[in-house]
């Protein structure tokens, strides 16, 4: 799976895909004669002065849809559902809501002090996993989805062993109702009663005679509501044509979701066969994970019998059901490729079948494992909480994870796309073929396919320069959060569902896929290799546990993978590096002594006594890019001799940045440096390292803010892509910062100083044959420099944005959302409104997510107010709310109207949206405050108001608040002289 993430700089040239010149006259006559339209209207509006077509709709909130129970009772003490048997044989219940899990589900604490009790996690909540005494192994699944009752009728008869000798079984389901629960062995039997747990998320059917230990049929007979939460199988809507609206049916299990749409054994490690039968709407198109076996026409609808799949977890099952039009194509290790588009879009799909149809080869050949199905299909679903879901067989994505428009697709996007796809079909292999055994390995599935993508996207196009970007990306992310006490190990015991949902973050992810990067490095791309092959061979169709990928790694590489790599997997947090230095002996060269202790965001002292095996490279500035030493730290301390060092030549201790660690140097060492920074003979991956790293110390107290501030003025002439990445992370984090304070002003004028460079070399203009990389850094530069409202460039943008409206000058999508946004702040209500309107005429998700992600940039509270009720409008799909809520609190002003925002609409919003997307929005609204005051009021508001799933986000959050609070305290004297001293 891929979670969407706020702040996404990826970006990529438009290349294979985009056609040649004299191709593209119908692209632009279209463009240009719908953009004619457009400007039309928009005159039309601006001379009527008329605003109220445009905010039309702005206020109508979105009506959750939510339904009451059937039947039966609910008997709250304790939180399940019983259904005696009705009428001899017939075991009927309910359908539950989920919202009754977060009422059972009190107790949780929440801390507000730095202090070591906020390490402890929340409190142990009874869970247990199904119980082992009965084994599904195979599922004939029908279901009958009415997309106008939002309803769906499921039958599911499945072979199970019975193990031992039971009177009960036990499977997982939830906001079901059972119709008919049989058992078929020697004889029938039907159920004596079947309890549903809504705690447990189970139902236990129970018979009035012992089971003997063998093979059983299981019957049940169910019904289910095709819910709006965007879980289980539910409902996406969509327009056909102008303004008609139909609905898809669609599923997302994973985590713990199958239970909402089929009884079933919901855990990774129980895998079973299916035989899928979906039956449809004649008109509509029905998809699975397995090609179609055989239709049968049943008057207006269809019945489609899929083949039978693999073995696989229930996690990994898919549906969908819609109006789409395809694009097809057979890579060339024989798999039919399929990209699945809104119904008018199939050229959209282009770029990822493009995408598809060459990483599927690259993995078969990397792995030396064939992709085990026959077919593929990427698919895009108009309402997804996360970015993609890799359903073996059928992947789902959100539209702007998939589709391209040439014209108004960003260089940023197109290359997530190419990622994205890298992520899912990695997902194919590792996490379908060979699954974790529990959810606590969720890291081999996320960290793997993380990695993955960038290992073989890097491949199919080398120009991306994707590993630098990977560790702005993924790399300083994980660094970031993986510093606080609040942190987790990459293996973190889960149990509850909600707990699962919660670590889907920057640790299973991006850690998971850095720790990699630095073994991939530590025994070599061949071993890497061979260890993959060995360990997806071996388990195929099975279950692992850490463990075994270190075995199959060790077993090739005969290297210690096991022990170096469980420091980095099961204690949290990383090391940081001090290195001091001594002229050897002999003169020749330099003795360094390494000492590692773990980083601690507030540079407190930790509480255990960690250790890591640090694998150790080191270069100078004679022997770059090469290693001249290259070793393992595994104690405390240690000292290594780097020979061949003048007394001007720098020493680089982790060169590449690939080590998951810190370096701290004395400032005699780090200002060996600056003459390689500024004629930039130290690499890109080391410049933009090195600031990182002092920016680290700086947030932890090691050294002052105003030492990074001097250090960035060294990268004056800096040109790399990634390395102003880099430097933009530090810039904007101290921008939120110093928003606290009222020298706003003088940071901004250093801000453009050290940016005026790079936007005069750059410009405005995308240059005939520029690099991919100078077109991403363009909108970079203009990102940054939208924030500091210089008067030259807010009238610039004003310029531009006119011109694009007027369709004067179409501006390139990769500047957009930096010109939407200045011209946004250095104008007001008109701008906003312009904005809105271009919203609702364009049908390019993208383009939306563009636009409405813009209007939390403008100045004006009451412009502000009015995006925080726009999010909630039905004019913005549920799954993007939660970001447009979220640019609002990039701003010192727009963070607490946020957050009061959130809290003032706490019952829609918790109504709405659980999991990942509630965690994401949590996050970004909190993270930027800077006082202990807003500390308490975050932690005080979820004592009082439960949110089930996100109580280590709140903690990080807490913890980061009180940090940037410390921060703020300890820095803004020294940094307010040194600004007002330049
Ligand atoms: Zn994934």
């Amino acid at each position: 799976m891929v979670v969407v993430q706020m702040y996404n700089k990826k970006e990529v040239r438009s290349r294979d895909i985009t056609e040649p010149r004299n191709k593209r006259t119908d692209h632009i006559n279209k463009r240009n004669f719908l953009m004619a339209i457009l400007s039309r209207l928009l005159s039309h509006i601006v001379k009527k002065n008329s605003v109220a077509l445009l905010t039309q709709g702005i206020l109508s909130k979105n009506s959750s849809g939510s339904k009451v129970p059937l039947a039966a009772y609910y008997d709250p003490t304790p939180r399940r559902t019983v259904v005696r048997r009705l009428l001899q044989s017939v075991a009927v219940s309910v359908g539950r809501r989920a919202v009754y899990r977060s009422i059972s589900e009190g107790g949780k604490r929440f801390y507000s002090q730095l202090p070591e009790r906020i390490v402890k996690m929340p409190e142990e909540k009874s869970f247990q996993r199904l119980p082992e005494n009965v084994k599904p192994k195979h599922y004939q699944l029908s279901l009958v989805p009415d997309l106008k009752s939002f309803t769906f009728q499921g039958s599911v008869s499945i072979q199970i062993e019975v193990v031992e000798p039971t009177d009960e079984i036990v499977l997982n389901a939830l906001d079901l109702t059972f119709d008919k629960a049989e058992l078929k062995g020697d004889k029938v039997l039907t159920s004596s009663e079947v309890q549903l747990s809504s705690k447990c998320e189970t139902a236990t059917i129970k018979f009035a005679s012992m089971l003997a230990p063998g093979p059983y049929e299981l019957n049940i007979d169910f019904q289910g509501e095709l819910n709006d939460k965007m879980k289980g199988l539910y409902r996406s809507k969509y327009t056909i044509g102008d303004d008609q609206e139909a609905y898809a049916a669609v599923t997302q299990f994973e985590a713990t979701d199958a239970r909402r749409c089929f009884p079933c054994w919901d855990e990774p490690a129980l895998k079973a066969t299916f035989d899928i039968s979906l039956t449809v709407p004649k008109h509509l198109v029905a998809l699975s994970n397995m090609p179609i076996k055989s239709s049968t026409p049943l008057g207006d609808l269809v019945k489609y019998d899929f083949e039978k799949t693999p073995i696989m977890s229930t996690y990994l099952v898919a549906a969908v059901i819609g109006e789409y039009d395809y694009v097809e194509e057979t890579s060339n290790d024989g798999v039919v490729v399929r990209v699945y588009t809104p119904k008018g879009k199939k050229e959209q799909g282009l770029f990822a079948l493009e995408v598809a149809t060459k990483v599927l080869p690259y993995y078969k050949e990397y792995f030396d494992i064939a992709y085990p199905l026959p077919k593929i299909d990427l698919i895009t679903v108009a309402d997804f909480s996360a970015g993609a879901m890799e359903n073996w067989g059928l992947v789902t994505y959100r539209e702007s994870c998939l589709l391209v428009d040439p014209e108004n697709t960003s260089a940023v996007t197109k290359q997530c796309i190419a990622l994205v796809v890298g992520h899912e079909l990695a997902h194919q292999w590792f996490g379908n073929l060979v699954t974790m055994e529990w959810w606590t390995h969720l890291w081999l599935n996320e960290g793997y396919a993380s990695f993955l993508e960038f290992l073989c996207i890097n491949h199919l196009f080398p120009e991306y320069d994707l590993w630098t970007q990977f560790v702005n990306e993924s790399y300083i992310k994980a660094l970031e959060l993986d510093s606080l006490k609040s942190s987790h190990p990459i293996e973190v015991p889960v149990d509850n569902p909600s707990e699962i949902d919660e670590i889907f973050d920057e640790i299973s992810y991006n850690k998971g896929a850095s720790v990699l990067r630095m073994l991939h490095h530590y025994i070599g791309d061949a071993d890497f290799r061979k260890g993959m092959h060995l360990y997806l061979t071996r388990h195929q169709y099975g279950n692992t546990f850490t463990e075994d990928l270190w075995a199959a790694l060790e077993e090739v590489s005969n290297k210690p993978v096991k022990q170096v790599m469980s420091t980095w997997t099961k204690q949290m947090g990383f090391p940081v590096v001090k290195v001091t230095s001594q002229p050897t002996e002999d003169g020749n060269g330099v003795s360094l002594t390494l000492t590692q202790s773990k980083f601690t965001a507030d540079g407190s002292k930790p509480a255990e006594d960690y250790l890591w095996m640090v694998p150790i490279g080191i270069s100078t500035s004679k022997d770059l890019p090469e290693e001249v030493v290259n070793t393992m730290l595994k104690t405390k301390s240690a000292d290594v001799v780097v020979p061949n060092v003048g007394p001007d030549d720098f020493i680089k201790v982790n060169p590449g940045t690939i080590g998951f660690y810190r370096t701290q140097y004395t400032p005699e060492l780090l200002e060996k440096f600056i003459p390689a920074i500024k004629n930039k003979t130290l690499p890109p991956l080391d410049r933009l390292g090195l600031v990182d790293d002092l920016f680290a110390m700086v947030k932890a107290g090691h050294t002052n803010t105003v030492e990074v501030l001097k250090l960035l003025e060294a990268y004056k002439d800096e040109r790399d892509y990634n390395v102003w990445s880099s430097i933009g992370n530090v810039l904007g984090r101290l921008s939120q910062l110093l928003g606290h304070t009222d020298f706003l002003k003088d940071y901004n004028k250093y801000q453009k100083v050290l940016l005026e460079k790079i936007y005069i070399r750059l410009g405005w203009k995308v240059r005939n044959g520029e690099t991919h990389l100078n077109t991403m850094l363009r909108g970079l530069v203009l990102g940054r420099l939208a924030w500091i409202d210089d008067e030259k460039i807010m009238k610039e943008a004003k310029q531009r944005f006119r011109n694009h409206v007027t369709c004067e000058e179409v501006l390139p999508a990769d500047i957009r959302s930096a010109c939407y946004k200045t011209a946004l702040r250095a104008g007001g209500s008109t701008d906003f409104e312009t904005l809105l309107f271009l919203y609702r005429v364009t049908d390019l998700n993208e383009e939306k997510e563009r636009i409405s992600r813009a209007l939390g940039a403008a100045k004006d509270p009451y412009l502000l107010e009015k995006a925080l009720m726009f999010a909630m409008s039905d004019e913005v799909r549920s799954q993007d709310t939660v970001f447009v809520i979220a640019a609002v609190a990039i701003s010192t002003k727009g963070s607490e109207m946020a957050w009061q925002f959130f809290k003032d609409h706490w019952d829609e919003i918790s109504e709405r949206f659980s999991g990942y997307l509630l965690n994401r929005l949590i996050k970004y609204l909190t993270e930027n405050f800077a006082s202990e005051a807003m500390a308490k009021d975050v932690e005080e508001f979820f004592t009082h108001h439960k949110a089930p799933g996100c109580e280590r986000i709140v903690q990080q959050s807490v913890e980061t608040i009180l940090l940037n609070a410390a921060w703020l305290k300890r820095d803004s004297e020294d940094i307010r002289k040194y600004l007002s001293s330049i």
